[in-house]
């Protein structure tokens, strides 16, 4: 921390126009707290963002990010495929009539009845990384086109999805070799570079090894057809990223100097990218205190916490950016959740500087929560009931 600033400030316009927020918070006004408000719009316009930016690619909405019907529905209005992770999901999609051709199971743990279930529905598109795997889907999705998830070490971003998926090019190509002799049809590779990454550069390291498995599989006979490129575009939190149009403009050149002789067909799963940015999470202040009276720190316990949509403060990996009403002087807080249980304290390590004379029943807003908040939150741990969803959908 550069010191405390003589008074509270907040940039609101870099997370939505002042003139909008005023609206939302005219809406919320009667509004219960912890409430969260999706705006529409907002999700409207990142999807014409990723068009735009990439516009070779096909957009698979990975739906775990926030399965909110009304988002759905707007999405597919505006044409967009999904990817899902379990049958849930997909009967998700499927009651809002999607076509399965516009559907990918983009999970690689998953078990054989439900790889049935998805073929059973229509599903086509499914993603491996293991031997096991892969002989499921042969058995139980004859015919499908298969795409192999390559593992990635995710430094550099936010919120790591690395370990847990893909396996090394080397065992890849053993997977590709030994789809020849299955029922399936070796489509592509994926690849997901980590949530909110902020070194474009992976992206290239990643292509750079798709080119390779792309050239090793020519060499069995096999031509790959496609590249996913996974979700990782940014949304913005308080640490902020480049714009997109650089990711897409850098994403652009790697592909097309790794692929001089045309891009391959591509796939890309935003999650947090689309939808980070729609979310406003309106909190109340509940109690403020000192442990000590002369530590320089207070706490501040607000009505939302990690097991009721803050669950990605884990670590303090995603900071978000928290405005007040207040003015005047500033105080560095620590903030902690409502619950019980002492892992519900959302920032200690990087305090916030919110404004001094914060009491009971003040409004704390959380901006850009319309990723992995709504999605994340418990039914009711110790009674605290998450955060109430509205929906908004004005110009
Ligand atoms: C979660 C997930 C995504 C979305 O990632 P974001 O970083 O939120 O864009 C994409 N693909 C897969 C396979 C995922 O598991």
């Amino acid at each position: 921390m550069l010191g405390v600033p003589a008074s509270y400030s907040f940039d609101m316009e870099r997370f939505v126009a002042r003139e909008r927020f005023e609206k939302i918070k005219n809406f919320l006004k009667d509004k219960e707290t912890p409430c969260l408000l999706l705006d529409l719009k907002s999700v409207e316009r990142n999807f014409d963002d990723l068009t735009r930016t990439m516009p070779y690619a096909k957009i698979h909405y990975a739906v775990k990010a926030n399965p909110h019907e009304a988002i759905l529905r707007m999405l597919i209005r505006k044409g967009c495929n999904f990817d899902f992770a379990s049958i849930n999901e997909l009967d998700t999609m499927l009651a809002l009539d999607t076509s399965p051709e516009r559907l990918s199971y983009g999970h690689t743990i998953k078990k054989s009845e439900h790889i049935a279930y998805a073929y059973e529905k229509g599903v086509r598109l499914f993603a491996t990384d293991s031997e096991d795997d892969l002989r499921r889907i042969a058995k139980n999705a004859p015919g499908s086109q298969v795409f192999f998830r390559l593992f990635m070490e995710c430094s550099g971003a936010d919120w790591s999805l690395s370990r847990k998926f893909g396996a090394h090019p080397d065992t890849i190509f053993k997977l590709i070799r030994l789809s020849k002799e299955l029922d399936v049809i070796p489509w592509g590779l994926s690849f997901h570079v980590g949530s909110q990454q902020r070194d474009i550069g992976q992206w290239g390291n990643a292509i750079a090894s798709c080119r390779y498995l792309f050239d090793s599989a020519k060499e069995l006979g096999i031509q790959l057809k496609l590249i996913n490129l996974g979700g990782g575009f940014p949304a913005k939190y308080i640490q902020p990223t480049v714009p997109l149009e650089i990711y897409a403009k850098e994403v652009t050149r790697f592909l097309s100097e790794d692929f001089p002789e045309g891009i391959p067909e591509i796939i890309i799963e935003p999650g947090r990218s689309l939808v980070g940015d729609c979310g406003i999470l309106t909190t109340q202040v509940v109690l403020k205190s000192k442990k000590e009276s002369y530590n320089p720190y207070s706490w501040l316990y607000i009505d939302a916490g990690k097991f009721g949509g803050l669950y990605e403060t884990i670590d303090e990996s995603i900071k978000y950016p928290i405005y007040s009403e207040k003015q005047g002087p500033v105080e560095e807080y620590i903030i902690a959740g409502p619950t019980c249980d002492s892992l519900d304290v959302l920032y200690e390590r990087d305090k916030y500087m919110l404004p001094k004379n914060l009491e009971e029943g003040d409004k704390l807003y959380f901006f850009s929560t319309g990723a992995y908040v709504n999605s994340c939150s418990l039914e009711s741990f110790n009674g605290f009931k998450p955060p109430k969803v509205y929906v908004y959908d004005e110009d």
